[in-house]
């Protein structure tokens, strides 16, 4: 089994347009294996919004192959 990676290198994390607003791209999780589906990456718990996705990673993560 692969070693745990961040989000942020994961090739689920994707962007939701439907959370984002004009100035500030949402990221959610996109993979069903994963209990942190559909959870998005880059808001803190508190509601602030980041621009980096801020998120550890879970064990059912993949590195992307390019970038
Ligand atoms: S929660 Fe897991 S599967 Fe989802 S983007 Fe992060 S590392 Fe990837």
């Amino acid at each position: 089994m692969d070693k745990q990676i961040k989000c942020i290198s994961c090739r689920y994390a994707r962007p939701d347009k439907a959370s984002s607003d004009n100035s500030w791209t949402a990221y959610e999780c996109g993979n069903p294996q994963s209990e942190f589906y559909k959870s998005l990456l880059n808001v803190r718990p508190d509601g602030n919004k980041l621009k980096r996705i801020s998120w550890p990673g879970c064990e059912h993560g993949e590195r992307r192959l390019n970038g």
